[in-house]
């Protein structure tokens, strides 16, 4: 078992990683924000995200003052956003439970909102050299083509066959100086050899022993996850607009977009001119009727997102719900608005849709 380690590493050495933004560092907040990031997010995307963020919050007591607006805002394009509310969020109860001090074994790591068993490892592996292992969809494809393991990793069957394994093929000397290049070259392996669609089985050090190689079944390993349709949904948004700007709401509620700028919602056939009296204390008439829609899928749903513009007369009482704010587009993009409202945005940017009282 330990030959998977020792080739692991000394593949890594000569041919893994090693200039990444995050790398060359044992600051364990450095570590945990690119592994936050990197959940879901390919490097390359992740990198001037992850420069901005580092420049503008260098440390866990910068970031834990910061408004969440201002965190959500550099996030803004990278998704996933209650990735960010709990780095936020950790920070605080690092501050105020841990006197400011990032934890410094991974069960106590993964105590931290938003950090997983995964993330956990990471960081304690990459910071002070624990022998604990990461195990997430990279990883998963590596173990379950090398041995030949069958069933889709997201049943907890394999899963759990799959932790026990890759706890057992981990280093077995030496920990301090092999857990972090061993850690990072799982990781590399995975996003530069191993990778889902055409793995490059003749460069990896691995080749030699890997069953699905060997039995040639490297197409049909990892098992594929069983095939679901998406539900679909419908939404109206609405886009009002006042002497030039736009009109946004923060959504306070819980849900993906909660803490997000949005424009208002609402459903088909709803009677938009009094939803904006009731709900936002505004009086405005429709400009058309709804435009077009536009897709956009998330992970567990696919969103019709139609539009309706509307001219505002008057602007009547506060709202009752939530905070808004008037907008310029440039402004809007400044703000964190999720990556939906954005396409909105900028189709009715790009076509400069004229209000035509
Ligand atoms: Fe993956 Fe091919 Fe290496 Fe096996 S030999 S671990 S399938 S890249």
């Amino acid at each position: 078992m330990s030959n998977f380690a020792d080739l692991l590493i000394r593949w890594q050495q000569q041919h893994g990683r090693h200039n990444l933004p995050w790398q060359g560092t044992q600051n364990p907040y450095l570590i945990w924000v690119a592994e936050i990031m990197l959940q879901q997010t390919q490097v390359k995307t992740v990198i001037p995200f992850y420069q901005r963020f580092i420049e503008t919050f260098p440390t866990i007591a910068v970031l834990a003052k910061a408004d969440l607006d201002d965190v959500l805002a550099l996030w803004s394009g990278l998704g996933y956003y209650t990735r960010g509310r709990n780095l936020h969020k950790a920070a605080c109860v690092i501050v105020d439970q841990y006197q400011g001090k990032f934890p410094t074994h991974s069960s106590e790591i993964q105590k931290l909102p938003g950090i997983g068993r995964t993330t956990a490892a990471a960081i304690a592996a990459f910071c002070y050299g624990e022998a604990c292992t990461i195990l997430d969809g990279n990883v998963k494809r590596v173990l379950a083509r090398y041995f030949g393991i069958d069933g889709y990793s997201g049943l907890a069957a394999t899963q759990q066959q799959l932790w026990g394994i890759a706890e057992a093929v981990l280093p077995q000397s030496n920990a301090q100086k092999n857990m972090p290049i061993y850690t990072q070259a799982l990781m590399d392996l995975g996003a530069m050899i191993c990778t889902r669609t055409f793995p490059r089985c003749t460069a990896c050090p691995l080749q030699s022993h890997c069953v699905a190689l060997l039995e040639n079944r490297v197409a049909s390993l990892p098992t594929p996850k069983p095939s679901k349709v998406l539900p679909s949904k419908e939404a109206v948004f609405l886009l009002l607009q006042h002497h030039n700007k736009l009109l946004l709401e923060k959504r306070v509620n819980q849900g993906i977009w909660k803490e997000l700028w949005c424009l208002p919602e609402t459903t088909k056939n709803y009677h938009y001119q009094s939803y904006c009296t009731q709900m936002l204390g505004i009086d405005a008439v429709c400009v058309d009727s709804l435009l077009p829609p536009i897709d956009h899928t998330f992970t567990h749903f696919k969103l019709k997102m139609y539009t309706q513009r509307l001219q505002v007369k008057s602007i009547v009482q506060q709202p009752q719900c939530n905070p808004i704010r008037w907008v310029t587009t440039d402004e809007a993009f400044r703000l964190a608005i999720p990556t939906a409202i954005k396409k909105i945005l900028s189709k009715y940017r790009a076509e400069s849709l004229p209000i035509t009282l």
